[in-house]
């Protein structure tokens, strides 16, 4: 939601529906599809067609309308980050990761509750200037990240509409 999160009151095009209908049954049945698809794909013609189709799925794809990304997953709170949030939200960092972080199976901090506690029940993130380098950077459709970890790719397709589109997307144009 991670994008642009702020700019999303200002757009006009609302997630549409012919992009919405059905598209996670579609994305659960097409699975097998993307994994053969970003296994196999020119890497060079993958990455020059993303900026683009990356900016039309944020323009039709309204996150201010999801937020499934918050709501059930948790970024990595990194040391800059947590230096950085905690400083914003005036915490010493040790009473912030204690009051919202704990650390998951691999070592990293994670928020220890969902949907994250940052998230209003408008859908905006009270953190957002601040917000985790993850939640900058996802859904990495802008980054060769959708390639190098397909695994990742393939699960982020099952709940998040712009991953779903974008894969969608580079399918057409082969
Ligand atoms: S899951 Fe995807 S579409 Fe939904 S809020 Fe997150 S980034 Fe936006
Ligand atoms: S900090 Fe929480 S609410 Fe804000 S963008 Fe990240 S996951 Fe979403």
């Amino acid at each position: 939601m991670w994008k642009k999160r702020g700019d999303f009151s200002k757009l006009t095009s609302k997630m549409s529906k012919d992009i919405l209908h059905n598209w996670e049954k579609k994305s659960a049945e097409n699975q097998k599809q993307y994994k053969q698809f970003l296994t196999k794909a020119d890497k060079n013609k993958v990455l020059k067609a993303l900026p683009e189709i990356h900016e039309k799925a944020f323009e039709k794809i309204d996150c201010l309308k999801c937020a499934a990304c918050c709501k059930n997953y948790s970024p990595r709170f990194k040391t800059p980050d947590i230096k950085r949030i905690s400083k914003h939200l005036g915490l010493k960092e040790g009473v912030f990761i204690e009051k919202y972080l704990k650390l998951d199976e691999e070592g990293d901090y994670v928020v220890h509750s969902k949907p994250c506690p940052f998230l209003g029940s408008d859908n905006y993130c009270s953190i957002y200037e601040e917000r985790p380098s993850d939640c900058a950077r996802f859904p990495y459709t802008d980054e060769d990240v959708m390639l190098k970890r397909v695994p990742l790719t393939l699960k982020n397709a099952t709940f998040c509409p712009i991953v779903y589109f974008v894969l969608e997307e580079l399918m057409k144009k082969g």
